[in-house]
């Protein structure tokens, strides 16, 4: 700002500036991000507590950036949903999930579904289809072996674009799952036409799972799953506590820290993690 002589319009100015010219930067940097590969994919594992094995992964989006180091999704999706380049990103990113899983399947490492979250941006864009399909057919990867993420606000921001592009891609085979269940808008009502396969626990109600209010909803949404003929599956479960409560209410699809961190391809591979599993 000019120096007017109002300190505190000075003040007010130079902190949004702050804040604005960060976000600028990253805006400007995510423009270049993808051509110059400083884009990578983690991969946390999804554990089947009842049969003790690896049940799927998710992968998650990591971006290296030059001279900010890594910058985490949280803050670089937002910038990417904005300015419409997750679009680019998630097609980017379909491609490079079914490649390595096509090489996991051929090497008899996992055979199990491996999840992309997806945007509104997405399905605004009316590519979904085309994406899935171009990303299966150059990997050779069945579609089954494919999982997408969504949430309940995706679902409600324009149910008939959303419902008829989902319903497209499971044609093929492919996955869905409600990413964050419980957290967003009252979709209970239209759950039952939504086409999913999952319900993800979000991880608030696992975290806090030690409190009787946050049991009810666990145990809630496992009998919705149940009832509506849906897997579950708890996210961000840390500890063996939160394990056990989850594993004796019916939910034995477990996703968290406790489980494995998103780890590298090669980390993955190697199976350190399995150690950790209950
Ligand atoms: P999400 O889809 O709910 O992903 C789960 C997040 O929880 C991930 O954070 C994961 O690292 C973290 N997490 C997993 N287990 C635990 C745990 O036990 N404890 C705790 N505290 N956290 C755990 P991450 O990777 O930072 O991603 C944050 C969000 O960014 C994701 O939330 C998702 O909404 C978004 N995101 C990440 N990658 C992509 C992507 O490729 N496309 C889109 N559209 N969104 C993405
Ligand atoms: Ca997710
Ligand atoms: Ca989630
Ligand atoms: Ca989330």
């Amino acid at each position: 700002a000019k120096s007017s002589g109002k300190d505190k319009t000075v003040f007010f100015n130079a902190g949004i500036g702050g804040q604005l010219s960060r976000k600028m930067e990253l805006e400007k940097d995510l423009r270049l991000a993808l051509e110059h590969r400083q884009f990578f994919i983690v991969y946390q594992p999804k554990w089947d507590a009842k049969l003790g094995r690896e049940a799927g992964f998710e992968a998650l989006l990591r971006w290296q950036h030059p001279d900010k180091g890594i910058v985490s999704p949280g803050e670089f999706i937002p910038i990417a949903e904005e300015t419409g380049l997750i679009v680019p990103m998630t097609r980017w990113m379909l491609g490079e999930v079914c490649r390595l899983n096509r090489r996991w399947h051929d090497e008899g490492l996992f055979r199990v579904c491996v999840s992309v979250n997806m945007s509104y941006r997405v399905f605004e864009s009316m590519t979904l289809l085309d994406m899935v399909e171009d990303a299966l057919r150059s990997s050779g990867l069945e579609g089954a072996m494919l999982e997408l993420e969504i949430t309940e606000s995706i679902a409600m921001k324009n149910m008939a674009i959303t419902l008829s592009q989902l319903q497209r891609v499971r044609d093929l085979g492919v996955k869905v799952s409600m990413d964050d269940f419980g957290t967003g808008h009252s979709s209970l009502g239209r759950l039952d036409e939504i086409p999913v396969d999952t319900l993800k626990i979000d991880q608030s109600f696992v975290k806090s799972s030690d409190r009787v209010s946050k049991q009810a909803l666990i145990v809630g949404i496992i009998g919705i799953a149940r009832l509506l003929d849906l897997e579950v599956v708890a996210e961000g479960v840390e500890t063996v506590e939160q394990a056990e409560f989850l594993l004796s209410r019916g939910c034995v699809l477990m996703q968290g820290y406790y489980y494995g961190r998103p780890m590298l391809p090669e980390e993955v591979e190697a199976g350190a993690w399995k150690l950790a599993a209950v």
